[in-house]
């Protein structure tokens, strides 16, 4: 519990931009312990793209504070603004970047007006605001009117350029509203709750606390398969925690749940059986039908995994553990090697696809075993985009096993997610670098990959990439592994109930 009272009111921009993602989290920001706060790579990706594309924008050397503003240069960063909001708030924004732009300001024949990078494809609200709130001081620093911002962002060699107008009814009332929110969250004495969209989590540096949260609470976004919408819907029907879902009668929430939509009834008998297991804490065998059958007679296995940057729709990594089987019939975990292809945008995608496809062809009677759809999509998208022949690509289609398709087919497991991370550790796997995720990846790989073949980067960041790649195919394996194990031991030879199954799947 804090005494809101003890601290300053000022808004910032860079809290009202946590509240507009969580409203928690603006609260943490202020209250919470730092010290509990988690290092995510996502916010270091952002500073990186900011950076090149505000390079794109202004080519010069950007001035700082409020002497280059004087100066009248092209660009300003490093400046502090301080100012009153529309209720009369303390407000203070750091800019990313001012623009110098025609008009009449205190400095001169000239004024400015607000510039933001975005990392990713749309325009959102947290852009919208923020360009409101910085405008909003601009116009009383430089005595005149801030009608536009301007978000910029580059993709591949491009400058996008997008105007926003920050003097529409429906912006300012919006920043108004926000402001009196914020200030009002502010002055709780205990964080809001929980975000109900619990997938923004993972780039959130609360992430452990809010997470412990969630478990000791038996909050339902802790149930794999429910999202914001869903958990509004249950709430409503009086399931607040997932003990309720787990002592639920399936057939009467699904007729209940049947008014939001057939989805939601379809989906009843699935959630409590996995609320069921994820409040048991054991696991629960869906069907008795062999997991991974094309095993029994695969000479060896290819362990596939692609790094990618998603904003870039970039597959710079193809990660490959080539895993043989030997005589006794038993998998060579100690003899497996690891293979990456990586693939340089100088070396364009036929010599990464030529590289590929030598790899398939060496090991064609091989499965090519990978955790998600995505892996299999990516390679199937290249090698017809390389135009590789109908019947050629439906043969390396029926190479893929996708272990995250199996699992879910044959299992439930006491997981809050069915990710590789969630499911590997939960079946003993560690990867050998802690905390590392994709956002680190990619990171890395901007790292290395440097400005061209001639400067390359860091070697360690390379080395890391490499590492994390690798244990993200030996995750993949670990989950095949306990899948095997649990077939070995629990399938017995009964004829009438595997065909029952086989039926009704
Ligand atoms: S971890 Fe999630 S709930 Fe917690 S502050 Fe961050 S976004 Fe909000």
């Amino acid at each position: 519990m804090v005494n809101p009272s003890q601290n300053s009111h000022v808004i910032t921009d860079r809290l009202m931009r946590s509240w507009v993602r969580c409203n928690r989290k603006a609260w943490l920001d202020r209250y919470g312990n730092n010290k509990s706060r988690l290092w995510s790579a996502h916010r270091s990706l952002q500073l990186d793209h900011q950076q090149k594309s505000f390079a794109a924008l202004i080519p010069g050397k950007p001035g700082k504070g409020i002497a280059a503003c004087e100066k009248g240069i092209d660009g300003i960063i490093g400046l502090r603004i301080k100012g009153i909001g529309p209720s009369k708030e303390f407000l203070e924004a750091h800019p990313h970047l001012l623009q110098r732009i025609e008009g009449e300001s205190l400095w001169g024949e000239f004024a400015y007006r607000p510039v933001i990078a975005r990392q990713g494809r749309k325009l959102t609200r947290e852009h919208r605001l923020s360009l409101s709130l910085v405008g909003l001081l601009l116009e009383q620093l430089q005595k005149a009117p801030v009608p536009f911002g301007l978000v910029v962002s580059k993709v591949g060699a491009r400058l996008e350029h997008q105007t926003v107008s920050l003097y529409t009814e429906n912006l300012q009332s919006q920043i108004k509203e926000t402001l009196i929110k914020i200030t009002l969250d502010l002055k709780k004495s205990e964080p809001p709750p929980l975000i109900s969209d619990r997938r923004k989590c993972s780039l959130c540096s609360w992430r452990g606390v809010c997470n412990m949260e969630a478990a000791s609470t038996g909050d339902l976004s802790e149930v794999s398969g429910i999202g914001s919408k869903r958990k509004q819907i249950l709430q409503g029907l009086g399931i607040d925690k997932l003990e309720d879902l787990a002592t639920a009668n399936p057939i009467a929430l699904s007729n209940r749940l049947q008014h939001f939509g057939e989805q939601h009834g379809q989906i009843a008998q699935q959630l409590v059986s996995q609320a069921k297991v994820q409040h048991s804490g054991c696991e629960e065998r869906i069907n008795l039908i062999p997991v991974l059958p094309e095993l029994a007679s695969a000479p060896g296995i290819l362990l596939y995994d692609i790094e990618s940057d998603p904003d870039a729709r970039d597959d710079f990594l193809h990660g490959f553990i080539r895993l043989n089987r030997i005589a006794n019939g038993q998998w060579d975990l100690k003899g497996a090697k690891y293979q990456p292809i990586l693939a340089l945008y100088e070396h364009g995608e036929g010599l990464c696809w030529e590289r590929l496809k030598g790899k398939l062809s060496f090991y064609k009677d091989w499965p090519v075993m990978h955790y998600g759809e995505t892996e299999a999509i990516s390679l199937l998208r290249l090698a017809k985009m390389q135009g590789l022949p109908v019947k050629e690509l439906d043969v390396l289609r029926n190479r893929f096993i996708d272990i995250h398709a199996r699992l879910r087919r044959h299992w439930r497991l006491p997981v809050n997610s069915y990710g590789l991370k969630s499911v590997a550790n939960w079946a003993g796997f560690q990867w050998q670098q802690k905390g590392v995720d994709g956002a680190r990846a990619l990171l890395w790989w901007r790292q290395w990959k440097g400005k061209g073949k001639d400067s390359r980067g860091s070697t360690n960041a390379l080395k890391g990439l490499l590492k994390y790649n690798q244990d993200d195919c030996l995750a993949t394996w670990a989950v095949a592994e306990w899948l095997l194990k649990q077939d070995e031991l629990s399938i017995k030879p009964i004829p009438d109930l595997m065909k029952r199954d086989q039926q009704n799947l």
